[in-house]
Protein backbone atom coordinates (compact mmCIF):
# COMPACT_ATOMS: atom_id res chain seq x y z
CA UNK A 1 0.00 0.00 0.00
CA UNK A 2 1.00 3.43 -0.84
CA UNK A 3 2.45 5.79 1.80
CA UNK A 4 -0.39 9.06 2.16
CA UNK A 5 -0.36 11.98 4.14
CA UNK A 6 -2.19 9.95 6.95
CA UNK A 7 1.04 7.16 6.85
CA UNK A 8 3.92 9.27 6.21
CA UNK A 9 7.32 8.09 6.46
CA UNK A 10 8.82 9.19 9.28
CA UNK A 11 11.99 10.97 8.73
CA UNK A 12 15.02 9.95 10.31
CA UNK A 13 16.17 10.92 13.89
CA UNK A 14 19.21 12.88 13.65
CA UNK A 15 21.62 13.45 16.59
CA UNK A 16 20.87 16.24 18.45
CA UNK A 17 24.38 18.41 17.91
CA UNK A 18 26.28 19.08 21.36
CA UNK A 19 25.27 22.43 21.96
CA UNK A 20 28.19 23.25 24.14
CA UNK A 21 30.28 22.02 21.35
CA UNK A 22 30.90 25.29 19.44
CA UNK A 23 31.10 27.46 22.63
CA UNK A 24 33.25 25.01 24.46
CA UNK A 25 35.61 25.29 21.23
CA UNK A 26 35.49 28.95 21.48
CA UNK A 27 36.33 29.54 24.69
CA UNK A 28 38.65 26.72 25.20
CA UNK A 29 41.00 28.68 22.66
CA UNK A 30 40.37 31.92 23.79
CA UNK A 31 42.00 30.94 27.21
CA UNK A 32 44.55 29.09 25.72
CA UNK A 33 45.95 31.93 23.31
CA UNK A 34 45.35 34.39 26.49
CA UNK A 35 47.78 32.02 28.87
CA UNK A 36 50.19 31.37 25.60
CA UNK A 37 50.56 35.40 25.60
CA UNK A 38 50.58 35.74 29.35
CA UNK A 39 53.45 33.19 29.97
CA UNK A 40 55.79 34.14 26.77
CA UNK A 41 54.53 36.53 24.36
CA UNK A 42 53.20 34.31 21.73
CA UNK A 43 50.37 32.71 20.28
CA UNK A 44 52.02 29.18 20.47
CA UNK A 45 53.78 28.65 23.65
CA UNK A 46 52.37 28.61 27.57
CA UNK A 47 52.68 26.56 30.67
CA UNK A 48 50.44 24.22 33.01
CA UNK A 49 48.90 26.58 35.38
CA UNK A 50 48.89 23.63 38.05
CA UNK A 51 52.03 22.01 37.75
CA UNK A 52 54.02 24.41 35.67
CA UNK A 53 55.32 22.46 32.79
CA UNK A 54 55.82 24.29 29.33
CA UNK A 55 53.30 23.70 26.98
CA UNK A 56 52.26 24.45 23.25
CA UNK A 57 49.10 25.80 22.90
CA UNK A 58 47.84 22.19 20.68
CA UNK A 59 48.91 20.42 23.69
CA UNK A 60 47.16 22.31 26.08
CA UNK A 61 43.95 21.35 27.95
CA UNK A 62 41.54 24.64 29.27
CA UNK A 63 40.91 23.69 32.64
CA UNK A 64 38.05 24.09 34.76
CA UNK A 65 38.75 25.47 38.35
CA UNK A 66 35.21 25.16 39.06
CA UNK A 67 33.98 22.60 36.76
CA UNK A 68 31.91 22.86 34.08
CA UNK A 69 28.57 21.42 35.86
CA UNK A 70 28.42 24.82 37.46
CA UNK A 71 27.34 26.67 33.96
CA UNK A 72 27.29 30.13 35.22
CA UNK A 73 31.20 29.75 35.68
CA UNK A 74 31.16 27.59 32.61
CA UNK A 75 32.89 30.50 30.67
CA UNK A 76 33.85 32.35 33.37
CA UNK A 77 37.77 34.00 32.20
CA UNK A 78 38.76 33.93 35.95
CA UNK A 79 37.55 30.32 36.41
CA UNK A 80 39.80 28.73 33.16
CA UNK A 81 43.38 29.07 32.25
CA UNK A 82 45.76 26.46 29.77
CA UNK A 83 46.12 23.35 31.48
CA UNK A 84 48.03 20.19 30.65
CA UNK A 85 46.09 16.94 29.97
CA UNK A 86 47.64 15.45 32.82
CA UNK A 87 46.81 17.65 35.43
CA UNK A 88 43.44 17.87 33.77
CA UNK A 89 42.15 14.18 33.17
CA UNK A 90 44.50 12.16 35.26
CA UNK A 91 45.00 14.32 38.32
CA UNK A 92 41.38 15.64 38.04
CA UNK A 93 42.21 19.04 37.37
CA UNK A 94 44.48 19.50 40.18
CA UNK A 95 41.73 22.06 42.03
CA UNK A 96 44.12 22.51 44.70
CA UNK A 97 47.40 24.01 42.91
CA UNK A 98 44.88 25.48 40.14
CA UNK A 99 42.87 27.66 43.98
CA UNK A 100 46.16 28.60 44.63
CA UNK A 101 47.28 29.68 41.03
CA UNK A 102 44.15 31.76 40.78
CA UNK A 103 44.30 33.28 43.96
CA UNK A 104 48.47 33.73 43.22
CA UNK A 105 47.17 35.69 39.56
CA UNK A 106 44.25 37.03 40.20
CA UNK A 107 43.98 38.06 43.71
CA UNK A 108 41.97 36.42 47.31
CA UNK A 109 38.57 38.40 46.11
CA UNK A 110 38.43 36.50 42.58
CA UNK A 111 38.60 33.41 44.40
CA UNK A 112 35.86 34.48 46.77
CA UNK A 113 33.47 35.55 44.24
CA UNK A 114 34.20 31.92 42.48
CA UNK A 115 34.00 30.06 45.58
CA UNK A 116 30.39 31.97 46.34
CA UNK A 117 29.15 31.75 42.79
CA UNK A 118 29.85 27.86 43.00
CA UNK A 119 28.04 27.93 46.28
CA UNK A 120 24.99 29.61 45.56
CA UNK A 121 25.00 27.06 42.84
CA UNK A 122 24.91 24.09 44.66
CA UNK A 123 22.43 25.32 47.40
CA UNK A 124 20.55 25.69 44.31
CA UNK A 125 19.75 29.59 45.03
CA UNK A 126 21.34 30.77 41.45
CA UNK A 127 19.97 27.58 38.50
CA UNK A 128 20.45 28.59 35.00
CA UNK A 129 18.67 26.16 32.73
CA UNK A 130 19.54 26.35 28.86
CA UNK A 131 17.71 29.48 28.11
CA UNK A 132 19.48 31.85 30.45
CA UNK A 133 22.61 31.17 28.61
CA UNK A 134 22.93 32.24 25.20
CA UNK A 135 25.77 30.30 23.52
CA UNK A 136 25.67 31.69 20.47
CA UNK A 137 26.45 34.72 21.44
CA UNK A 138 29.02 33.23 23.77
CA UNK A 139 30.50 31.91 20.66
CA UNK A 140 30.69 34.30 18.78
CA UNK A 141 31.97 36.89 21.80
CA UNK A 142 35.05 34.60 22.24
CA UNK A 143 36.02 33.90 18.70
CA UNK A 144 36.13 37.75 18.36
CA UNK A 145 37.68 38.30 21.85
CA UNK A 146 41.14 35.37 20.42
CA UNK A 147 41.08 37.19 17.33
CA UNK A 148 41.69 40.74 19.15
CA UNK A 149 43.95 38.71 21.37
CA UNK A 150 46.36 37.50 18.11
CA UNK A 151 46.05 40.80 16.50
CA UNK A 152 46.88 42.97 19.26
CA UNK A 153 43.60 44.48 19.59
CA UNK A 154 43.73 43.45 22.75
CA UNK A 155 46.71 43.60 25.22
CA UNK A 156 46.90 40.42 27.48
CA UNK A 157 48.32 42.11 30.53
CA UNK A 158 45.39 44.59 30.28
CA UNK A 159 43.27 41.53 30.06
CA UNK A 160 44.61 40.04 33.05
CA UNK A 161 44.50 43.61 35.19
CA UNK A 162 41.07 43.27 34.49
CA UNK A 163 39.84 40.52 36.01
CA UNK A 164 41.34 42.12 39.59
CA UNK A 165 38.38 44.70 39.63
CA UNK A 166 35.61 42.10 38.68
ZN1 LIG B 1 50.17 20.14 34.44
Amino acid sequence: MARSRFNPIPKPKREPKDKWATPDNNFSKFIRVRDCLYFSGNTNAGRCCTCGKPLMIYDADCGHFITRDVHSLRFCETNAHMQCKLCNWHRKGEQAKHQDYIEKVHGPEVLRVLQNERNLWEANVRRFDQGHINLQVISKYYLQKRKDLESGKIEVHELYEKYKYL
